[in-house]
């Protein structure tokens, strides 16, 4: 089974992507890992990725896509494999299509976790740190006493980067990039959305009906 997930921030796409990777014996895929990877072996791949990202570039497509074509011919992915955080656009879209046509493969489906903006927002701005690591939620894991760490006394703070008008341009930055990919993978009707709005078993139980198709 090959798998896309796709999904903006806060839609718990990490802990779905964790359960199908366990519950379809399939190597969860991201290009976050798969660079890191390259870049802790000194592969001459990693090696080229390592350049960029020291100077604040992005990794060319050119180079993410040989990396990703590396990954693909590996031996665990012979039974299917899920890609999350790759593609982010058409043209590497139209790539990961290209290597999997010539290994004689195609995608089986694409799962889209959608979660509407304000409860996406409530989910993430509701983030709380202490300095000394600890982070809770107000709603989904409180501190005992409301602004004070459990563990240590210490007052808690919100990252600027949780606070509800960063988190909306977060979102808008997603759509914008994500948009395309949708209409893209709905036009090859491979595209199936998932109501990441409950829970997070009754998510991966829909993500299972949606999967019962392609096993
Ligand atoms: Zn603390």
């Amino acid at each position: 089974m090959n798998i896309i997930l796709l999904g903006p921030p806060g839609a718990g796409k990490g802990t779905q992507a964790k359960k199908i990777s366990e519950n379809y014996s399939l190597p969860h895929i991201s290009t976050g890992d798969m660079l890191r990877e390259n870049i802790s072996n000194n592969t001459p791949l990693g090696l080229r990725a390592k350049s960029y990202m020291s100077r604040g570039e992005l990794v060319p497509d050119e180079l993410l896509i040989t990396i990703i074509k590396d990954r693909l011919s590996r031996s665990d992915c012979s039974r299917g494999f899920l890609l999350d955080g790759y593609p982010r656009t058409i043209p590497q879209a139209d790539a990961l299509q290209m290597i999997l046509t010539e290994s004689g493969r195609k995608l089986d489906v694409v799962l889209n976790i959608d979660v509407d903006d304000e409860e996406l927002i409530k989910r993430l701005s509701g983030r709380r740190m202490c300095a000394c690591g600890t982070s809770y939620h107000v709603i989904f894991n409180p501190p005992e006493k409301e602004g004070i760490c459990d563990t240590c006394n210490g007052k808690l703070y919100q990252r600027e980067d949780d606070k509800a008008d960063a988190i909306r341009n977060r979102l808008v930055v997603y759509k914008k990039q994500t948009q395309p990919l949708i209409t893209y993978y709905m036009k090859k009707n491979i595209l199936r959305r998932i109501d990441g709005s409950k829970d997070i078993s009754a998510i991966f139980e829909d993500i299972k009906t949606v999967l019962e198709n392609y096993d």
